[in-house]
Parts: structure tokens; sequence; C-alpha cells
């Protein structure tokens, strides 16, 4: 079912098989249903910056560092980019303006198809270009006793950021993983572009309100509609991806 995609994957990167080790997962738009409140925190804190961004471009920037937005918006909307400073403010506003919701909810699907990974004897790793301070302890709250801070690659890890593929790249290097022992789990563009710079498989999770059509040209080798579509398909897919 999935075999075509795979062996596609597997002649344009030149390897004779998958050796499946690991999943490395996203964070926002994937394990955590958060993509509506950046979205929305985005546009509001740019707006007061008197910055267009809207919603919808917002899902497009998804990935990227929070300094990297900012400056291309700015450089967009005012010819030039924005200060050290005003970077700063902006991104402490934006997070304080995303805190203003509920707590964020675990995507569903996102601890089962963790379980079933951990129980079929890989590793999940997360690669995000978050930088919050919390959260380690809101990944151990919503799924205890998967990830591990050594496991982990954060916006405090790398300095480009997605679509650069170093997030993925250090994430292989901190698991001691070939590309092809890995796969990626994105839901945005940028990501997806990520993780195939990298030669890893990409899966793309389609959980925003983009077309699909943007997150396969991104690279993307497999697309499902959502985490609990990837969950269910997770038995087949395993069985193909093992090698
Ligand atoms: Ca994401």
């Amino acid at each position: 079912m999935f075999q075509e995609s795979i062996n596609q994957y597997l002649k344009a990167n030149n390897y004779n098989s998958l050796h499946l080790k690991s999943v490395l997962f996203d964070m926002d738009g994937v394990l955590f249903d958060s993509m509506p409140y950046h979205a929305d925190a985005w546009h509001k804190t740019m707006a007061h910056h008197g910055l267009n961004l809207s919603r919808e471009e917002a899902y497009l920037h998804e990935g990227r560092t929070g300094a990297s937005t900012i400056n291309i918006v700015c450089k967009r909307e005012r010819g030039y980019e924005a200060s050290e400073d005003e970077i700063k403010t902006i991104y402490a506003e934006k997070s304080e303006e995303f805190n203003k919701n509920p707590e964020v909810q675990r995507m569903p699907g996102a601890l089962e198809v963790l379980t079933k990974i951990k129980q079929d004897g890989l590793f999940s790793m997360v690669v995000t270009g978050s930088g919050q301070h919390s959260l380690i302890n809101r990944l151990n709250t919503n799924f205890p006793g998967i990830f591990t801070p050594e496991l982990m690659v954060t916006a405090f890890d790398v300095k480009y950021g997605k679509p650069n593929p170093e997030p993925y790249l250090m994430a292989l290097k901190k698991g001691n993983l070939k590309a092809n022992e890995a796969i990626v789990v994105e839901n945005a563009p940028l990501g997806v572009e990520a993780g195939h710079a990298a030669g890893i498989f990409t899966v793309a999770v389609n959980t925003g309100p983009l077309d699909d059509k943007v997150l396969l040209a991104a690279g993307a080798d497999l697309l499902f509609p959502s985490m609990q579509a990837f969950c269910d398909s997770w038995e087949d897919l395993f069985k193909e991806l093992k090698g």
C-alpha cells in the first residue's frame, strides 16, 4: 500500500532499504493541537506593531524560528529587518498572546501512535522550532515515558531552523541514526521541506487549513489527513518501513 512511495524515496536517495529505528516528530500541529492559537497570536501581535500577517500566512511560516518570521514580515511590510530588541519585544508579546489561550490539547491519535511506536521497539524524538521553557514539562505531562531531553531538538539547539535541514540532521546525530533509519512526521510545508532536505522519509499529516498540494510540493513522501489517520495506518506502514 505504501511500497510505491517507499521505493521512490529509496531510489532518489540511493538506499537499498529502510531500517527503521526512530520516528522524528515535529511538535506544534503534530503532537499538540496548538497551531490555531499560534496563528492567532502571530496575527494579533503583528497587527499591534502595524504589520500585516494573516492567520493563514502564519501557517505558511510555521516551523521557522520566531526571529526569522518577524524579519520576513518586517522586510516585506517596511522594507527593512527588525532590530534585535524589536524581535525580542515582538516574540515576547506573541508568547504572551499565545499563553492567554486555554491549555493546548494533545492532537487526537498522537499518544496512541507514540505508544504503538514504543511497543514496536522504536524510539521517538521531538524536533521543534519552539523555544518555550515549559516544553519538556508539557511533553512529559502529556506523553509520559515517551521522550527524553537528550533525544530532543529545540530552538535552543539550532542556528538556522526549518526549512533548513539542520534540525533534522541534528536529530540524526543526537539519535545516532542514519537518514534511512528514521522517518519524519510534519504538518507544515517548511517542516516537510526540512525533513526532505535532510534525506529522511517524510510523512505529512495535514492538520491545518492548507491544501494537500502545498505539503506534497514541499517534498512529502506520504500524506495523511490527520494524526488519527496516521495512527490507524501505523501497523501497515511499519510492516513496509522496517524493510
Ligand atoms: Ca508544526
